[in-house]
């Protein structure tokens, strides 16, 4: 029988696994950042129709520039933002691989800021570049000065900037993003999958678009639009950035049926969005109980929670997995990272580890 160690598999890929979280059956899932919430009835019929509407012209190739879908990132970013700075692709993660393929590739490099965001070294791998894993400071924060020695010392092509970070929660502060735009040679990305979670929203590095044209800011439906099974995430940046993309991306990369589906979605952002503020709250109590109850979580402003003072992470993760409740253990010693769920998931999680104690 063949195995992949049987296969003529490129050799910077043999013995790799892939990403995988787990997706297990049960009750309470908060273990990938998943929005808690279903999408709202009368927007899923608007889709629906929107979609009815497209399917009958699927005998043609879709609009490779999905001009449509452009104009609406652009109208709901604000920002000054016009269609051509807009990106789009089947997940954030497709966008960030178009920009590795675009501006990295064998013999270049990526560097960021650890612990992070675990697909940006599989991403660089994918594509052949070395990946460039710089530790961050105390409590996981980025200082404008760490962020220039980084860049001083390892002259990367492309740096990832994941803020609010997967799996810490820590945003960074836009002189952060300044400090990168201005000492790398290379392209600055903004991974801001979590943006719309951040207790200060007004923190983006959108407003730097403008004066920096090698700076690109990602964004995903995934999170706060409750569109992770849809597959959409896009980004901004210059004009000229976007023609670097068009160079990498699969012919008709975006289906009709995803644009027609984010198209109408974002026509209703405000319903899309209606209970980030709800997730928001929950994320703010079980930093708040876990704290009360002497787990040490992290501050975060993204819609999950790193739990630190975890004595066993493995055993706390069978345990709550056995109570019906998965979360996520990153890896990081005496952490697991929770997601924030509807206000009674987060309290059965909540309660289960009232019962299982902290360290
Ligand atoms: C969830 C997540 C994404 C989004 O991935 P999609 O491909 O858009 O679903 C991107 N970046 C980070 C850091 C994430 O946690």
């Amino acid at each position: 029988m063949t195995t992949l160690d049987d296969l003529p598999i490129r050799d910077d890929l043999r013995g790799l696994t892939p990403y995988g979280a787990p997706q297990l059956d049960v009750p309470v899932r908060l273990n990938v950042n998943e929005n808690a919430y279903r999408v709202p009835e009368a927007v899923a019929l608007d889709i629906v129709q929107e979609i009815a509407r497209a399917l009958p012209d699927a005998n043609r190739y879709p609009d490779r520039e999905f001009d449509a879908l452009r104009r609406a990132f652009a109208d709901y970013l604000g920002h000054g933002l016009e269609p051509e700075q807009l990106w789009a692709g089947n997940g954030s993660n497709e966008v960030l691989q178009h920009v590795l393929q675009a501006f990295g590739g064998p013999g270049r490099s990526l560097l960021s800021f650890t612990p992070t965001y675990s697909m940006y070294p599989l991403l660089a791998q994918g594509v052949g570049m070395r990946w460039v894993p710089v530790p961050r400071g105390a409590g996981f924060t980025i200082t404008p000065d760490a962020v220039r020695a980084a860049i001083a010392e390892h002259d990367p092509d492309v740096v990832f900037l994941c803020s609010p970070n997967n799996p810490t929660g820590t945003a960074i502060d836009l002189e952060v993003v300044e400090a990168a735009a201005e000492a790398a040679r290379g392209i600055v990305l903004v991974d801001e999958a979590y943006a719309e979670f951040a207790h200060d929203r007004s923190q983006t590095a959108l407003s730097l678009l403008e004066r920096h044209p090698r700076l690109l800011v990602s964004r995903t439906m995934s999170k706060a639009f409750a569109f992770a099974g849809i597959r959409v995430g896009y980004l901004a940046a210059h004009p000229a950035v976007i023609d670097a993309l068009r160079l990498v991306r699969l012919p008709y990369h975006l289906s009709a049926i995803t644009q027609a589906a984010a198209v109408a979605a974002l026509r209703h952002s405000d319903e899309m969005l209606s209970r980030v503020d709800e997730l928001r709250t929950q994320r703010d109590r079980i930093v708040e109980e876990l704290t009360a109850l002497g787990f040490q979580p992290y501050p975060s402003d993204a819609n999950f929670v790193l739990v630190g003072g975890v004595a066993d992470p493995q055993a706390t993760f069978r345990a709550l997995l056995d109570r019906g409740i998965l979360v996520r253990d990153v890896g990081l010693p005496h952490t697991l990272r929770i997601t924030a769920g509807t206000r009674a998931e987060t309290s059965a999680v909540l309660a289960a580890l009232a019962d299982l104690g902290a360290e």
